[in-house]
C-alpha cells in the first residue's frame, strides 16, 4: 500500500505511547512508577460530573452546532474576558476535541506548504508534527537552561523571515515549566506586532503557577497585538479533564470560521453531554482548582529537593505547569536510551527529551500521586548512581 506521503513526515505522539506502554504494565500487574503523560491524577470535580449526567437524563444526546453549545461559548467567553483581558464573542470561539485538537484546526485553517511556523525549542512534541501533517514548515529555536528555556526577542525576529506566518508561544511551558513574565511577553509582542506576524498562544497551564509567577495573555498586551493572537486552552489540565476532550480555540472571526468549516467535515461538535459538564467548570466555584495546586506545590518541592541530591541530574525550578526537565547530559547517555533502560531495569516511566527538541534531558511529569513520586525518585536514584 502506498501510504500518502505526509504520513512519512510524522512521528507518534511519544507522551501518549510511553503512557500507554506504562498504563498497560500496570494492568498486567507490574509496579510501574508512571511520570509519563501529564495528566493529573485527581478525579474530575462533583458537580462537572453531575453536571454532565443531568445533561444525559435530559436528552443532550444528539447532535449540536459543529462550533459548540452556544452556553459554552458564551461561558468561555466571559472566562477569556474576566482571567485574561480578551474581548472575544461567542462568534470568535470553537469548541474542540481537547486543546490539541483545537491546535490542529487552526494549523489545517492556516498553514499550507511555504509557510513557516516559529517554534522554540524545547516544545510540546505536537506542535512540529502538525504543521508537517498541514503542509508546512516547522522552524525551531533552540533555547538553553542558561535563558531559562526562553526565545529572546532578538532571536524571534532573526529568525522572521517573509514566509513566517505563525509564532507558536506556550507559557506555562511544556515540557520546562518556565513562565515568561508580563514584560518578556509585551517584548514578544512588540517583535509580532512590527512583523506583522500571527502568535498562537497555548495556555493549557495558565492556572498552574508557583511562587507569585504570573501568566499574561500575549493577545492582552495591546490591540495591536490582539488582532494577531490565537488563544488555544482547554479543561483537561486545569479541571482533570483529560479524558473527556474538551478545549477550544479564540481568535480573530475570519479563522474561526475556516476552523468551523474544517470541524464541520472532520468531527461535528464535540460530544454534546460533555460540554455541559465544561459549562459547570467555568460557572461553579473554582476551589478546585487551588486544591490541585496546593498538591503540586508540595510535590514540586519535594522533587526538586530530591533530584538535587541524585549526581548527574539538574534541572530548572519550574515557574508554572507541572513537569520537571531534568538535564541529564552529564550520564553520557541519549534521552532515549536512557528512558529505556530507566523502564527496563526499574520500572520508572519518562518521557526522552529529544521528542520535544531537548536530547540531553528527560521530562517528569509530577501530575501524580505522592507515593509514585517518593519511590520513582528512589527508583531513579538507584538507576542513576548504577551507570
Ligand atoms: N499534553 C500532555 C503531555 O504532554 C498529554 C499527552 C499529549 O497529548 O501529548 O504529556
Amino acid at each position: 500500500m502506498k501510504l500518502a506521503s505526509r504520513v512519512g513526515q510524522v512521528t507518534p505522539s511519544l507522551t501518549l505511547a510511553i503512557d500507554s506502554k506504562a498504563k498497560a504494565m500496570k494492568a498486567e500487574g507490574i509496579d510501574v512508577c508512571s511520570f509519563s503523560a501529564g495528566e493529573p491524577d485527581f478525579d474530575t470535580p462533583q458537580h462537572v460530573k453531575d453536571a454532565a449526567k443531568l445533561a444525559l437524563d435530559q436528552g443532550k444526546t444528539r447532535y449540536g452546532p459543529a462550533a459548540g453549545e452556544p452556553k459554552l461559548r458564551d461561558a468561555i467567553a466571559k472566562k477569556l474576558q474576566n482571567d485574561n483581558h480578551l474581548n472575544y464573542q461567542r462568534e470568535n470561539i470553537i469548541v474542540t476535541n481537547g486543546g490539541k485538537h483545537s491546535l490542529f484546526n487552526l494549523m489545517l485553517a492556516l498553514i499550507e506548504p511555504g509557510d513557516e511556523v516559529i517554534i522554540p525549542a524545547p516544545f510540546w512534541l505536537s506542535y512540529p508534527e502538525m504543521v508537517k501533517i498541514a503542509g508546512g514548515t516547522p522552524v525551531i529555536v533552540n533555547t538553553t537552561q542558561a535563558s531559562g528555556y526562553k526565545i529572546t526577542p532578538d532571536q524571534l525576529r532573526q529568525t522572521i523571515t517573509p514566509q513566517t506566518k505563525l509564532f507558536v508561544l506556550n507559557s506555562p511551558s511544556n515540557p520546562t515549566g518556565m513562565v515568561y513574565s508580563p514584560d518578556e511577553i509585551r517584548a514578544l509582542a512588540e517583535v509580532v506586532i512590527e512583523s506583522d506576524i500571527l502568535v498562537v498562544s497555548d495556555e493549557i497551564y495558565e492556572k498552574i503557577l508557583y511562587d507569585g509567577a504570573e501568566h499574561l495573555s500575549i493577545g492582552a498586551v495591546s490591540e495591536e497585538a490582539f488582532k494577531r493572537t490565537i488563544i488555544s486552552n482547554g479543561f483537561a489540565k486545569a479541571y482533570s479533564m483529560t479524558g473527556w476532550r474538551v478545549g477550544y480555540l479564540a481568535g480573530p472571526l475570519e479563522l474561526i470560521k475556516a476552523t468551523i468549516t474544517i470541524q464541520s467535515h472532520a468531527t461535528s461538535n464535540v460530544c454534546t453531554f460533555a460540554q455541559y459538564g465544561a459549562i459547570a467548570a467555568l460557572e461553579n466555584s473554582q476551589d478546585f482548582v487551588q486544591q490541585m495546586l496546593d498538591a503540586f506545590i508540595g510535590r514540586r518541592k519535594f522533587i526538586l529537593e530530591r533530584i538535587s541530591t541524585i549526581p548527574n541530574l539538574s534541572c530548572p525550578k519550574p515557574d508554572g505547569a507541572f513537569y520537571v526537565f531534568i538535564d541529564i547530559s552529564k550520564t553520557g547517555m541519549t534521552s532515549i536510551d536512557f528512558c529505556k533502560e530507566l523502564l527496563e531495569k526499574q520500572n520508572v516511566a519518562a518521557v526522552p527529551g529529544v521528542a520535544f527538541g531537548a536530547d540531553q534531558c528527560i521530562r517528569l511529569s509530577y501530575a501524580t500521586d505522592m507515593t509514585t513520586i517518593e519511590t520513582g525518585l528512589d527508583r531513579l536514584d538507584k538507576f542513576v548512581r548504577s551507570l
